[in-house]
């Protein structure tokens, strides 16, 4: 497991900043460069999972996102408890080992896909409401690819890197640890009964299950990774077929926010520090 990554900084446990998390508005804990990038204060729901009596964290303690650079350094957080918060980038990444502890077919969820995709548990309800959701609004979606191993993933990024090189291959795909489909809780989207992968569109996002996508996933606990024009603070081209699964009350909480979940989750859930 890749837990207890420290990020330097001084000695705040996980718990102490789990519980500063919880405090009303986000400004006071993100550090002055992303208060700066959006209108403070927003609404900040308190997960569910955050109880007990919230504390005070020094904000200036709290390491600011770091910019775009290639690193592995391991992730912060259990990938079985912390799916829905670890931060998975360029320079964060799960180890070879690291699988969650069970996966069930999309087909659970009555959705499509046509690769045996697979999921964790804790998505399958919210992927059937908002599958259902998607036929009532006349967007159907279906599933291209979910849960991806570790050696999958070395498969698909040196794919990327024979046809379009390494440096580019970086910019459209995850190197081997770093993305988010090894969780377990991200999805590839496509259109259902589209015969084209969702990448082999001019942009998917303008599909009517893409649009449709943009529009209402978040309500079912989906958010989008990877925005359009905000490859400075996700590391990544726009995908617009690629969201993650984290919970309706976190995806709430990232929509309101304005801000990139990479954004969000990194300044809202920084784990342990020199613990
Ligand atoms: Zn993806």
């Amino acid at each position: 497991m890749s837990r207890a990554a420290g990020r330097g900084g001084p000695l705040l446990t996980r718990r102490d900043l789990l519980r500063a998390a919880g405090v009303a508005t986000g400004t006071a804990i993100m550090g002055p460069t992303l208060a700066r990038a959006v209108p403070p204060p927003w609404p900040l729901p308190v997960p569910t999972w955050l109880t007990g009596p919230i504390a005070s964290a020094d904000p200036g303690s709290i390491a600011a996102l770091p910019v775009c650079r290639y690193r592995d350094e391991p992730a912060v957080g259990d990938p079985d408890t912390d799916w829905a918060t670890m931060v998975l980038d360029t320079i964060h990444r799960l180890g070879p080992d690291d699988r969650p502890r069970r996966l069930v077919s999309v087909r659970k969820a009555g959705i499509a896909s046509e690769l045996g995709a697979r999921i964790i548990p804790a998505a399958v309800d919210d992927l059937r409401a908002l599958h259902d959701a998607s036929v009532e609004a006349g967007a159907e979606v279906a599933i291209r690819t979910a849960y991806r191993s570790y050696a999958q993933q070395a498969t698909v990024f040196s794919h990327w890197v024979a046809v379009s090189g390494e440096r580019h291959a970086r910019t459209i795909s995850a190197r081997p640890g770093h993305s988010e489909h090894q969780l377990g809780s991200a999805l590839d989207f496509s259109g259902a009964g589209d015969p084209r992968a969702p990448w082999d569109h001019a942009d998917w996002g303008r599909t009517a299950p893409g649009a449709w996508m943009r529009e209402h996933a978040w309500r079912f606990g989906f958010v989008l990774s990877y925005p359009k024009g905000m490859t400075d603070r996700t590391c990544y081209a726009y995908e617009p077929w690629h969201y993650r699964y984290v919970g309706r009350h976190l995806a709430q909480a990232i929509q309101g926010s304005g801000l990139t979940p990479r954004e969000y989750l990194w300044a809202t859930f920084p784990g342990p520090t020199g613990a």
